[in-house]
């Protein structure tokens, strides 16, 4: 019987309840712990414990610390729930037997304090303490335990609080998450796997974790503020309100001058398509599959798709010099390293370290192209830029993933001022990018209305897409944020930089190797076009779509 009394968190912590009321938390003393280091763990301050038998260190629940407090009774009283400021109570229906509890009892392990049953037998309308099995007893928010009542996020998937390292943002872990996937990747907006794998380390250590395969399910996961994305911060943060003005300034500027509409078929749209990489440079590398020539014919597909299909009009920042723009015939691809930036004269990368000087005469171009159609009459708005790319993130991530240029991110003028650069007629013409507040905050607005277009289009097609926060305004290496410079001082104000997939992960990496799935790829983004535009997708795309 003793046995059926025990409630397992994690192989060292364990609830037991005595009498069918007393509830008390049993937490093994690790190798090299004392007695006061097992209290700071779960009381978070040095109380006088004593050991019990093999080790295990019984804790009553008026000892605990506010975390492990929520964290039992989470886990004795799983029917438990969140009512607006309230707490509802499902009495005695834990997988404990709790027969000898009343409304004393459920009122210290809520309140913090039994003496507050009267107001529970008001609230509730009681007459008697008494309570039976699968009673909802409402403990009013004015009352309720600090533990259970922290200020929260939005979606309340974080509560709020602070300890001696400063203050936090907590997130109990549900069955079958893991650290890095649903706090790190979620939460910081971080996804390398450095930055993952460090992250996680750093988080564990704050929370007290020994071990990340033994984290129980509702264990509070402490997250500094300094790693949050904003949209999870507090409502008064300063870095979350900036976010919010930056939100609503892009929110009145499509509404005071909406994305121009086009005239069919993508009639009068100038397309720049910069696939990532090329010459010396062949981008990353994962499960045998690297970065520039796969992508580099996703490209070729979209030109080819987009010059049969639509009346827009193609222009490639980089073309090899021996396959010219033609898509391949087989999964396979070589690596010729003849892609040539397509500027005045041609650039090709031969040497390592060329490829910064390619990343400038990109924007250059693009910026050149963008002064022509705008100067021959067209809309600023017809003009688009996809940068076409595939990374290596995290290994347990998939996906496409969206770099649209953060406002906050940008200076007001870009240039490159060495020799090199000119040679080439497109620096001559304008050697300087720059721009005003608005120009950034418009781009932003517009690009992000182009990203959201692509992904639908992923969507559609059942293409994977990264499952937490795809679009993105900077790319987070570290302590260090940046707009890739391709996107960063190009005139064009709807850009992109698409990673098509995360090369680390094996069926993403299997997805792009394949010739069938290029296709698709450069459907989705042939449809995305027209989605931007808010056009109709033509009837040919919609019959291969259903086609599948
Ligand atoms: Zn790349």
């Amino acid at each position: 019987m003793e046995g059926a009394e025990l409630l397992w968190l994690s192989s060292d912590l364990r609830v037991r309840v005595r009498a069918g009321r007393e509830i008390e938390l049993e937490a093994l003393a690790r190798a090299g712990e004392t007695l006061a280091d097992v209290s700071r763990r779960v009381c978070g301050r040095a109380e006088p414990l004593g050991l019990a038998p093999e080790g295990w260190v019984p804790v009553p629940m008026a000892l605990v610390s506010d975390e492990m407090r929520a964290l039992v009774l989470l886990h004795l009283f799983p029917e438990d729930r969140r009512d607006g400021e309230d707490w509802l109570h499902v009495a005695r229906s834990g997988p404990l037997p709790t027969y000898g509890a009343g409304l004393w009892q459920v009122s210290a392990w809520f309140t913090g304090s039994g003496e507050n049953f009267p107001r529970l037998m008001e609230t509730n309308g009681l007459r008697f303490p008494e309570l039976s099995p699968g009673q909802v007893i409402r403990i009013p928010g004015s009352l309720l335990h600090a533990a259970f009542r922290r200020p929260r996020s939005d979606d309340g998937s974080l509560e709020f609080a602070s300890d001696e390292r400063g203050p936090y943002a907590g997130y109990r872990l549900r069955a079958g998450e893991a650290l890095y996937s649903a706090v790190v990747v979620r939460f910081t907006g971080r996804d390398s796997p450095e930055d993952v794998t460090r992250l996680a380390q750093e988080l564990s250590t704050r929370s007290g974790i020994r071990d990340v395969t033994d984290i129980p399910v509702g264990y509070l996961i402490r997250i500094p503020l300094d790693l949050l994305e904003p949209e999870f911060l507090p409502k008064d943060h300063p870095r979350r309100r900036e976010a919010e003005s930056l939100r609503a300034e892009m929110a009145r500027e499509l509404a005071r001058q909406p994305v121009a509409s086009t005239r069919g078929g993508l009639k009068g749209v100038v397309v720049v398509l910069d696939p990532g990489h090329g010459g010396r440079d062949l981008g990353t590398m994962s499960n045998g599959i690297w970065e520039h020539d796969y992508v580099y014919d996703v490209t070729c597909r979209l030109k080819q798709r987009l010059e049969r299909e639509s009346a827009a009009t193609v222009v490639l920042t980089l073309e090899d010099a021996h396959t010219g723009s033609v898509p391949s015939t087989g999964d396979a691809l070589r690596a010729n390293q003849q892609g040539t930036i397509q500027t005045t004269p041609p650039f090709l990368a031969r040497e390592d370290g060329e490829a910064e000087i390619g990343v400038n005469l990109r924007w250059y171009l693009a910026n050149s192209v963008y002064r022509r159609a705008v100067s021959n009459g067209g809309t600023p708005d017809r003009v688009v830029f996809l940068s076409l790319h595939a990374d290596s993130r995290h290994a347990a991530l998939r996906g496409a993933m969206v770099y649209v240029p953060g406002a906050r991110y940008r200076k007001d003028s870009y240039s490159q001022t060495g020799k090199v650069y000119r040679r080439y007629q497109e620096v001559r013409e304008q050697p300087e990018a720059r721009f005003s507040h608005r120009d950034r905050v418009r781009s932003e607005a517009v690009s992000r209305k182009l990203a959201d277009a692509i992904l639908r289009a992923f969507r559609d097609r059942a293409l994977p897409v990264q499952a937490h926060r795809p679009v993105r305004d900077r790319v987070v290496r570290g302590r260090r944020a940046w707009v890739p410079a391709v996107i960063r001082a190009n005139a064009i104000p709807a850009k992109v930089l698409v990673e098509l997939v995360n090369l680390s992960n094996p069926l993403d990496a299997k997805l792009l190797g394949a010739a069938g799935e290029r296709e698709r790829l450069a459907d989705a983004l042939f449809a995305s076009l027209f989605h931007h535009f808010n056009e109709p997708v033509p009837a040919s795309v919609e019959a291969r779509r259903a086609a599948r």
